[in-house]
This record gives structure tokens, sequence and C-alpha cells, in this order.
């Protein structure tokens, strides 16, 4: 991968909530999802105050690495994808958002009309367009934002758009939260812009057998495989949901033996050159080690 650069900001893997990610090609540097958040409870737990101040930490590097931004996108209305807390960060960005009121669940449609009214009253973007299905050229670079896909198995989150960056060549495709994909329409979307690197939203393991059925997951294995079979994939950086779980190596294992050929596979951290830090999956360690 040399056309398009990806940088990943801030991720579970590297600590908090969030797939924020800055994409640059010779045209355009675009940043999709500049937020970050924390899982409320988890063991029956808060945040660690090392959770807190990696969270800190990640909502800086964003807004420092969201200035050189001429594009900013907003996959969806869920805290770890948009943050209604610093709508100045998007002044004087072209926004592209998940449509406001249309494929949009409740508590989503209400967050939406928050952070639109807050954008034109504070955030001040110089442009505000719904993004859904529509297409972008920018002298080399096309970017494509899919139509609305169910937030993960069904729409009771909501829905996501996905983006597709091209530039010659190269195609990198983000998922968003799509849980798996565990979904046929996620899936063909996915085959259908042909991504050679994929930052997928993986299977949500570790709500295995309690919000993440195992037909789920099964199907988000398959669909992985179709994707690998029926694209020229040759990276995967699958993270956000997947790396809540401290098992995800197990999965990692059973996805590469699956697949019709050798792909890379890998955290948003390893695919920085560092070490996944999964600092929620390991909340309940840290307090033991803290006491
Ligand atoms: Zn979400
Ligand atoms: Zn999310």
């Amino acid at each position: 991968m040399s056309e398009i650069e990806i940088t990943p900001i801030a991720f579970d893997s590297l600590g908090v909530r969030s797939m924020a990610t800055l994409i640059e090609t010779k045209d355009v540097i675009l940043f999709i999802d500049p937020s970050a958040a924390l899982g409320p409870r988890r063991y029956g737990l808060p945040p660690h105050p090392i959770e807190l101040k990696a969270l800190e930490d990640s909502l800086d590097k964003i807004s420092t690495m969201i200035r050189d931004a001429e594009i900013v996108v907003i996959t969806h209305y869920h805290y770890d994808h948009h943050n209604p807390n610093e709508p100045e960060i998007l002044k004087g960005k072209k926004v592209y958002l998940k449509h406001p009121k249309d494929h949009i669940n409740v508590s989503q449609k209400i967050r939406a009309a928050r952070f639109l009214k807050l954008l034109k009253d504070v955030g001040k973007p110089s442009r505000i367009e719904y993004a859904d299905g529509k297409e972008l050229r920018i002298g080399n670079t096309i970017i494509r934002f899919s139509e609305p896909v169910p937030h993960g198995v069904n729409d009771r989150l909501g829905y996501v758009i996905m983006v597709t960056v091209i530039y010659r060549d190269e195609h990198v495709l983000f998922t968003s939260d799509v849980e798996g994909p565990p979904l046929p329409i996620q899936r063909d979307i996915i085959i259908r812009e042909n991504p050679s690197l994929l930052i997928l939203d993986g299977p949500m393991t570790y709500m295995l057998g309690y919000r993440y059925s195992r037909k789920a997951l099964d199907n988000s294995l398959n669909n992985l495989r179709e994707i690998v079979r029926n694209t020229n994939v040759e990276i995967i950086i699958i993270d956000h949901h997947f790396m809540r779980d401290l098992k995800y190596k197990k999965y990692i294992e059973l996805m590469i033996t699956s697949f019709p050929r050798n792909i890379t596979l890998s955290s948003a951290a390893e695919f920085s050159g560092c070490e996944p830090l999964l600092l929620e999956a390991r909340r309940k360690e840290l307090y033991e080690h803290s006491e």
C-alpha cells in the first residue's frame, strides 16, 4: 500500500472504543469517525483510570490529527463515532454525515438532530452533506459512500454507512459498525467495492451467546471467507468490537485457516507496529493490579 496512506488514530486495540481513521491520497485528506468513548460497564466495573487517560489522549490526538483533513465523515451517531462535546473540531471542514432521518433508529435520530444543531451553532463546517449512497471525485481520488446497512445482525441499533476511498488500483474500505459482517447485504457491498485494504469491525465475540449469537459468528466467518475469495483484499485491519475479547487470537487463527489464500490480518495497533492494548477487555486485571 503506497498510494493511499492509512493512519489509525484511535481504536479498541489502541485502548479506547473507536475506529477513528485518517486516510490520505495525493488529492485529499479524509478523517472518518473522529470520536472515541469507553465501555461504561465491563465485568460490572466502570472505566479504570488508565482507560480514562487513554480516552483523554485519544481525543487530543483526534483534535490534532483532524486539522489537516478537508473532509470528515460520520458513519453513524453512536458516541464512539461522533463527538457532540467538540463540534468545533469540524470548523471549516466539509462534513459528510449518515442521513439523520432516513434508515435510522429513534435514539440515533435524536442524537443526529442534536448534532446537526451543534454543527450549525458552534461547529461551522464549510459544508454539510448527507452521504448515504453518494460518490465524490477529487482529482484522481474517488470517495464512495454505501447505502445504509444495519448496525450488526439487524436494525435494532440503527444503520451505518461504509466508506470506500479509491486511488488508481487501490481501494480502501471502512466498514464502520457491521459487527462481523453477519449479513449478506454487508458482505455483498464489500465484495462489490473490491477493497485491497479493508478496515473491518469484526465479529462481536465478547458478547457471544448474550448479545451476539453463534449463528451471527458463523455467518460472519463464512462471509469473511467469501470476501477473501471474491476480492483482491491483501490486508484486513480487524478491530473495534472484535478487539474487546481477550480470546481474539483464537478467532484470528480460525479465520486464517479458513481463508482460501494468504492475507494479512491484524488489529489497528499491530498495523501501526504496536502491541494491542485491549484496555477494556483487561479492565478487571487493571483494577487488580492497582489495588
Ligand atoms: Zn455503533
Ligand atoms: Zn462503534
